[in-house]
């Protein structure tokens, strides 16, 4: 083998280039370090990007989703269903309000929440029983939202969507028309991270999207400690420095020079999607002939956050590519049997197709910056394995 790399190569990492830099350095020599002119800037275009009318940038996708469950209301006796194979954040959400977490099985051939599953636990239940839906477009494959929001109108619950994995992905709905993850057209709400791992990498950094006024304003009080400072919203005002804390809220809000990294990178997130689509071409491509390597269903609207291969052996070939200095992840560890959701009553075999899929699954590296020549060593290093 001609390439051999220096360094690990991940299953994930951030791409900054020098222009990033100064946005961030200009940001440091100007007035505003936090709650500047960036962020309203960095709302506005990630807004225009998703196709959706309001985005509340907060201080990561974890804060995002906690605000959104407090927006819409998740108080203790209130049940919300989820997917076992996401990052746990989707779930403690709702335990952060005192709700209850549910899951549905999964979709074997995309790993995504069965809706069918849903459905059927929905059926189960005298209606009201459940509040909420949180579907996750994991890996970067979005979620049939228009079936989505029809089982939710039937059942009464509302949705937010946890899009961190498919900034520019998008579904065809049954108009033939392509409705991009995030863009409020069936959720309620949806969220997305900026952790370095993600499309946009800032750090730490998150955004809710929304089409409802009612939850943008909410959100915007949420965000700074419930306070408001526009004067048609308060109670009285005493002069120029009067604010209301009119509920309990939170500091959750992203620094100016978090944004001004934001804008930058969104500068760019079309081409990072467009390689990240090449380079899971070229897997598919790798490994059409090599029946012990089963990827994950692709589809034109895939945003790719990750590659997942499904392997017998996923033990060896995690060790094997480890030895060979490429570390791949597996996603996700299903929710459900995590001791904390276990101590909530959940077990292992509760949800079988999420345990069968996540005991062969591993995300092999993707990334814009994954050069040909890095991704043509991962290839011949899984298909080295396969052979031996
Ligand atoms: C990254 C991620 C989150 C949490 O985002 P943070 O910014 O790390 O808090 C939530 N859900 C999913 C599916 C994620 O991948």
């Amino acid at each position: 083998m001609l390439f051999s790399p220096t360094h690990p190569i991940a299953y994930g990492r951030q791409h900054i280039t020098e222009a990033d830099v100064q946005a961030v350095v200009e940001t440091l020599h100007s007035d505003y370090l936090t709650q500047g002119p960036k962020v309203g800037e960095f709302e506005e275009k990630f807004a225009a990007y998703i196709g959706v009318k309001y985005a509340v940038a907060v201080s990561n996708g974890t804060a995002a989703l906690h605000l959104c469950a407090l927006a819409l209301g998740v108080q203790p006796g209130q049940r919300v269903i989820t997917t076992p194979i996401t990052f746990a954040a989707s779930a403690n959400c709702v335990r952060y309000c005192g709700g209850e977490v549910y899951f549905a099985d999964i979709d074997p051939n995309t790993a995504l929440i069965d809706l069918k599953a849903v459905r059927q636990l929905l059926e189960s239940h005298p209606k009201g029983h459940f509040h909420g839906l949180i579907p996750v477009d994991f890996a970067g494959l979005p979620v049939n939202l228009e079936e989505a929001r029809k089982l939710a109108d039937e059942f009464g619950l509302w949705i937010i969507e946890d899009a961190c994995h498919a900034p520019g992905g998008f579904f065809t709905d049954s108009q033939g028309q392509e409705q991009r993850c995030g863009n409020g057209q069936f959720a309620d709400l949806a969220i997305f991270s900026f952790h370095p791992v993600k499309h946009i990498a800032t750090g730490e950094g998150g955004m809710i999207t929304t089409n409802r006024e009612d939850l943008y304003q909410e959100l915007l009080k949420l965000r700074t400690h419930g306070i408001t400072k526009d004067p048609a919203q308060m109670h009285r005002n005493e002069g120029g420095w009067y604010m209301e804390m009119q509920e309990l809220g939170y500091n959750y809000r992203m620094p100016d020079m978090l944004c001004a990294l934001g804008i930058s990178q969104l500068n760019r997130a079309e081409e990072g999607l467009a390689r990240r689509r090449t380079l899971a071409a070229r897997y598919d491509a790798a490994f059409a002939g090599l029946a012990s390597i089963r990827p994950l269903a692709g589809a034109p609207g895939h945003a790719y956050h990750l590659y997942v291969i499904q392997v017998e052996n996923r033990k060896g070939l995690y060790d094997a590519l480890r030895a060979k200095n490429i570390y791949a992840q597996v996603h996700y560890i299903p929710v459900h049997t995590m001791p904390y959701y276990q101590g909530l009553g959940w077990q292992p075999g509760d949800f079988p197709l999420a345990e069968q899929y996540y005991a062969h699954c591993l995300s092999i590296p993707l990334f814009p910056s994954l050069t040909d020549a890095e991704q043509e060593y991962v290839i011949a290093c899984i298909k080295e394995f396969c052979h031996a």
